[in-house]
């Protein structure tokens, strides 16, 4: 199926690609506030944060649903910024909207379910807003684009995907393996979707935050989505693969943003 695609007009400068950034999970009022107010400072076009959070095992921190989204809202009348969050039911979707959410982003976990994609893609018709569709946990590029054909056909057009890496039981330096191929067959089958690279999730450490980005740079991605938390080694989720906002602008700034290799 042929995607009908509208253009994102991505924000973004000749230093900097476009950059999401946020906590991976919105814990507090106060680390929500701070985080993006130190964001927001250096520049940053979006900010995340996860309101609901797919944990692997139960007994972890599963999010605060709505109460977060009004420290979302806060977020985008105090500092101008995008907010985006993942949403992975309908009831979501709803609430999402009602809290002015800007862009919805779904999750590895979801995006490799037919059933929870369709039931997302039917709560979204008639609704314009852009949606991020992140890689399925497993390296299938279908499954990753039938997500994408199922929100187009109930009328999604403002699409893009985020490559945050695939999971395996092998162990190598990354929590999920960046599989370059896939992104690059993807860009060659859809040229006009927008690629953002996810490093947090993929490399799982801090310290591959910045090759990554590097890379993903040099094959031509359209934006980064970092996460970011004002006080990382106390964050409820993914602690050891959060910057702080400081962090993230000084590995902005050691980027180089050359001509794409997808483009030239
Ligand atoms: C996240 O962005 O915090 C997240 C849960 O990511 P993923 O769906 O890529 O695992
Ligand atoms: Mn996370």
């Amino acid at each position: 199926m042929e995607l009908n695609l509208k253009p994102l007009n991505l924000p973004s400068d000749q230093k900097r690609p476009f950059v999401i950034a946020g906590p991976c999970s919105a814990e507090t009022e106060d680390q929500i506030m701070t985080t993006a107010t130190e964001l927001a400072a250096k520049g940053c076009h979006m900010f995340r944060a996860g309101v609901w959070k797919p944990r692997t095992k139960p007994g972890g921190f599963e999010g605060h649903g709505e109460p977060a989204l009004q420290w979302m809202k806060q977020v985008k009348d105090a500092t101008g910024m995008y907010i985006g969050t993942e949403v992975a039911t309908p009831e979501h979707v709803e609430l999402a909207m009602k809290y002015g959410i800007d862009i919805l982003w779904i999750g590895a976990r979801t995006s490799a379910n037919p059933f929870a994609m369709q039931a997302l893609a039917d709560s979204m018709k008639g609704l314009d807003i852009p949606v991020f569709v992140k890689n399925p946990v497993n390296p299938d590029l279908e499954l990753w684009i039938g997500a994408l054909e199922r929100l187009n056909a109930a009328g999604i057009e403002k699409l893009a995907v985020i490559h945050r890496g695939f999971s395996s039981f092998d162990k190598t330096i990354y929590r999920n393996q960046p599989m370059w191929q896939i992104p690059i067959e993807l860009r060659r089958r859809i040229p006009d979707l927008p690629i953002i690279c996810d490093p947090s999730h993929m490399g799982g450490k801090r310290e591959l935050i910045a090759p990554l980005c590097q890379q993903a740079l040099d094959l031509g991605v359209d934006g980064l989505m970092v996460e970011a938390h004002c006080n990382p080694d106390k964050a409820w989720s993914d602690a050891k693969q959060q910057v702080t906002p400081d962090v993230l602008d000084y590995i902005l700034s050691l980027l180089v943003v050359r001509d794409s290799a997808w483009t030239t």
